[in-house]
């Protein structure tokens, strides 16, 4: 008897399904790239139950006709790619003709289509990769796929499968790259029978239609701190609506890159992109649709079999000039004029200015999400503090800049930063009142409202009870629009806070890896206390020692919950050194 076998056609199907489908998502990217490659001006997507239950596209392409249609459910089965070297070449999005094939092995799949001409539209019924029948259909332009039961025959990948919120915050992100980078298409996104996405192709130009969909997309927060760049170098055009510097969110979540209107994962583009800002970061994090277009041979798409990674071949060129489009539209001619909210440029953006509290300093918060990839590092400033000065007595000197308190402390200085104490003393006074289960909440008397991406808002949704729990109350208002209704007692917040603490929220929540419930207290905890606290406030004396008595208490008296120091001490000694005295005072 042989050892080595042959495997059977259905196993090997089901293998070569899954390099390409992986999820939900997968399944509906193929479909949506199909539809595009076949010229439809209107693609209606409906999914059903995270996309596991049911994923229906529906475009008023070319269709296919009665043979086409048998073939394309085959393996390699393409009508876009004839000699080799057309891989290399992306004028169209699928070449690999495996798509439908490994839809149809993995799912219950019917196929219904119509090329204008034929005699009559048809529709393919079968799963798992077997056609169980052949129908006319009726003859509607165009054609409609529904995959449903996605996985009903690999147990095993069903059980990969992340959250349904996860599963459909992914197949929402995909219809919007889809629309922002295909501005002429209309798309509509219905998921369990509610219409998550209208999206229409309006007369107008690009720009129009670019800025309409960054409106639906990224809301109305964000979109109003967007501004429009544009440059040309080195036979490439780099276009699109990036974050002005005084409008930066906690979060990367509304990032999108785009290489010859394919959206793409690149390192070297989102680099690029927020070297450009240079030094404007300050650990927050810009929203973009970012454009680049090259010569199609100057990069391959190809290297996953779900082509979101892209290689360059002149990476230097590429770098160079996406950063300096960035940072010349948006530094140096201080986007002139072109400020969305304000198109007559009234509102153009002002440095912002950098308080004693100096976030840019700051290590990354608690999530392993960096900061500014560029910024500097955080200065490694050890504090300096008489190690017992907890039971010291402290005698409150005065207040410098509105910023730092000054005591005196065993004949020494004690210069705390009295943002970051009190950052400290909410911080712990917080996690004590969670692990406690006694959180004291606050309901606020006008409730501040945001707006969310869908994705995000699926998130917070999914979070509710648990953000109850950790003192936040949360409600929808329309598809969007997030209310803040209560927060703990603890901490303040202005709208812009909550828009950027609940976007913030909507990402960590968002990611299964940081699921650890104690990691998204302390998270939160961070967050919240870092939105409570505001820049140069005048500080009484009183209310000096007070936060100095409850800085005592805590347990890292030394560092406010980003890291930074709270305080350091100048002794006696170190004083008496800088006047070359040789004893101390
Ligand atoms: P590829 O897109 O790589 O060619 P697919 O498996 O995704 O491979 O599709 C196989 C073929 O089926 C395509 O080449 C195309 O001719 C046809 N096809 C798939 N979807 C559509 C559609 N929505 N409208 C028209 N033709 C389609
Ligand atoms: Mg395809």
């Amino acid at each position: 008897m042989p050892e080595i076998k042959i495997l059977p056609e259905e196993v090997i199907s089901k293998i070569a399904a899954g390099e390409v489908i992986e999820r939900p998502a997968s399944v509906l990217k193929e479909l949506i790239e199909n539809s595009l490659d076949a010229g439809a001006s209107k693609i209606e997507i409906d999914i059903r139950k995270a996309g596991r239950g049911l994923i229906r596209v529906h475009d008023d392409g070319r269709g296919m006709d009665r043979e086409d249609l048998r073939l394309a459910l085959g393996r390699h089965a393409t009508s876009k790619l004839n000699v080799f070297e057309d891989i290399y070449s992306l004028a169209t999005f699928g070449f690999r003709g495996e798509a439908l094939y490994s839809v149809f092995a993995v799912s219950r799949l019917k196929l219904t289509s119509f090329r204008a001409g034929a005699d009559s539209g048809y529709t393919l019924e079968g799963e798992g990769g077997k056609v169980a029948a052949e129908l006319p259909a009726p003859p509607v332009k165009g054609t409609t796929i529904e995959a449903a039961d996605l996985f009903f025959n690999t147990p095993a990948r069903a059980k990969f499968m992340k959250s349904d919120a996860a599963e459909r915050a992914q197949l929402i992100r995909t219809v919007e790259e889809a629309a922002l980078a295909n501005l002429g298409v209309s798309f509509r996104l219905g998921i369990d029978g509610a219409e998550i996405l209208s999206l229409p192709a309006l007369p107008g130009g690009l720009w129009e239609n670019l800025k309409n969909r960054a409106a639906s997309i990224f809301g109305k927060t964000i979109y109003a701190g967007l501004a429009r760049v544009e440059g040309k170098a080195a036979g490439m055009a780099v276009y699109g609506l990036i974050s002005r510097p005084d409008a930066l969110s906690a979060t990367r979540a509304n990032q999108h890159f785009f290489v010859n209107r394919r959206p793409v994962n690149s390192a070297l583009l989102r680099q690029a992109f927020y070297r450009g800002y240079g030094h404007m970061l300050t650990g927050r994090h810009p929203a973009c649709a970012l454009f680049v277009e090259l010569d199609p041979g100057a990069f391959d798409a190809n290297i996953h079999p779900q082509k979101r990674d892209v290689k360059f071949s002149g990476e230097n060129e590429i770098f160079k000039t996406v950063s300096n489009t960035v940072y010349e539209e948006l530094l140096s001619k201080q986007i002139a004029a072109v400020t969305l909210a304000a198109p007559d440029g009234e509102n153009k953006f002002s440095a912002p200015d950098v308080p004693a509290y100096r976030e840019s300093a700051a290590p990354p918060p608690l999530s392993a999400e960096t900061g500014s990839l560029f910024g500097e590092p955080a200065a490694a400033m050890q504090p300096s503090a008489p190690a017992d000065w907890r039971g010291h007595d402290l005698v409150f000197m005065g207040q410098l800049a509105k910023s730092y308190l000054l005591f005196e402390c065993e004949a020494g200085l004690l210069v705390v930063d009295q943002h970051a104490a009190q950052e400290r003393v909410l911080f712990e006074k917080y996690l004590d009142e969670f692990s406690r289960g006694a959180i004291k909440v606050q309901p606020l008397l006008v409730p501040l409202e945001t707006e969310l991406s869908r994705s995000q808002m699926e998130t917070v949704l999914k979070w509710r009870d648990w953000l109850k729990i950790a003192g936040f109350e949360i409600d929808q208002r329309g598809p969007a629009v997030a209310l803040l209704r209560a927060t703990p007692a603890l901490f303040y917040f202005t709208q812009p806070a909550f828009a950027e603490f609940l976007g913030y929220l909507a990402e960590v929540l968002g990611e299964p890896e940081k699921a650890a419930e104690d990691l998204k207290r302390n998270i939160i905890a961070t967050m919240a206390c870092k939105k409570s606290i505001k820049a140069h406030d005048f500080v009484k004396p009183q209310e000096a020692m007070r936060l100095m008595e409850d800085l005592k208490k805590t347990r890292d008296g030394y560092h406010c919950p980003h890291g930074r120091p709270t305080l350091f001490h100048l002794s006696g000694a170190d004083i008496a050194r800088r006047f070359q005295r040789s004893s101390a005072l």
